[in-house]
C-alpha cells in the first residue's frame, strides 16, 4: 500500500542533517508523496531545495507565508518567493490563512497577506494550502468576497479544525479538508465522526510533522512514516479498507497537485 503525506515540514530543524533518514524510513513504509510546506521565504526556499534533492522519493513543495510570519510581508510578497512558486516541483501555495489563536501578526496584516496569496494562487492556477486557527468566520468572509469578484483557487483546509459547524460552508466553497494526527487522539471522537462524514473526494491526510504526532507515538517527534496511523484511524471511522482509502487519497491529491498517481 502507498501513502501520501499531504502536509509536512521536512525543512524543520528537528530533522536537519537527519532528514534523509526520515525520508528513507517513510519511503520504506510506503509513503510515495510528501508535500513539504514553506511558511516564509527562507522555509519556502528550503522546501524547494528538499523537493529537488529528494525527487526520487516523491517530495514536492508548497511555498507561501504563514499567518504567523505575515507581519514581515505586509509590504508585499518578495520577488524571490514569487519566482520560487514557478519552480517545477512546487505544486501549491501556502501555508496561508489566519491564526487568531496565537495572533503573532496583527489581524489586519494577516488578512492582507492572506488575500494576496488567494490572488497569487488563482493567478498560478495552483491550490492554496490554508492554515486556520480560531478564525473560520473571517476566512470565510474573505474567501466569499474574493469569490464575488473572480474565481477562487482550489482550497485545502490543512489540519481542518472547523468542526461540523463550518463543514457545509467549507464544502460549498469546493474545498478539501486535510486531517492530521489530532484525528487519532483519544478525546477527538467528533473529529473521527467528521472524518467519516467527509465526501470521499474531498479528503486528504497528512502528518504536519514535526508537530501533531499521532496517537501511538504522542510525546515523540512526529515524522512522515507515521502518516499511516492517521490513515488507519480514518479508514476505521469510515468503515472502509486501508487499501481503498490509500487509493482515494492518491486520486484526490493527484487531482489537486497534478503530481502523478502513485497507483497506476
Ligand atoms: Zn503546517
Amino acid at each position: 500500500m502507498f501513502f501520501i503525506d499531504a502536509h509536512c515540514h521536512l525543512d524543520s530543524k528537528e530533522y536537519e542533517e537527519n532528514v534523509e533518514i526520515f525520508i528513507e524510513r517513510a519511503f520504506e513504509s510506503g509513503v510515495r508523496r510528501f508535500l513539504t510546506v514553506g511558511c516564509d521565504l527562507e522555509t519556502s526556499r528550503r522546501a524547494v531545495m528538499l523537493a529537488c534533492r529528494f525527487e526520487w522519493a516523491g517530495v514536492f513543495a508548497s511555498v507561501g507565508v504563514h499567518p504567523h510570519e505575515a507581519v514581515h510581508y505586509a509590504q508585499g510578497l518578495p520577488d524571490e518567493l514569487l519566482a520560487l512558486a514557478e519552480e517545477p516541483r512546487v505544486v501549491a501555495i501556502g501555508e496561508a490563512g489566519l491564526d487568531y489563536y496565537y495572533d503573532h501578526s496583527p489581524r489586519d496584516v494577516q488578512n492582507h497577506v492572506f488575500a494576496m496569496q488567494v490572488d497569487w494562487a488563482l493567478e498560478l492556477q495552483k491550490p492554496l494550502m490554508l492554515h486556520v486557527r480560531d478564525a473560520m468566520d473571517d476566512v470565510l468572509v474573505l474567501l466569499r468576497s474574493a469569490s464575488e469578484l473572480r474565481d477562487l483557487p482550489e482550497l485545502i483546509f490543512h489540519c481542518y479544525s472547523g468542526g461540523f459547524e463550518y463543514l457545509d460552508a467549507v464544502l460549498a466553497l469546493g474545498a478539501s479538508c486535510s486531517l492530521a494526527g489530532p484525528v487519532t487522539w483519544k478525546k477527538n471522537d467528533s473529529l473521527r465522526e467528521l472524518s467519516a462524514q467527509l465526501p470521499a473526494e474531498r479528503l486528504l491526510l497528512e502528518t504536519d510533522c514535526p508537530w501533531l504526532t499521532p496517537a501511538p507515538f504522542r510525546g515523540k517527534l512526529n515524522e512522515p512514516s507515521y502518516v499511516r496511523y492517521v490513515y488507519e484511524v480514518v479508514a476505521a471511522a469510515r468503515g472502509c479498507s486501508l487499501d481503498a482509502l490509500t487509493r482515494q487519497v492518491d486520486e484526490n491529491t493527484d487531482n489537486l497537485f497534478g503530481w502523478g498517481r502513485v497507483y497506476v
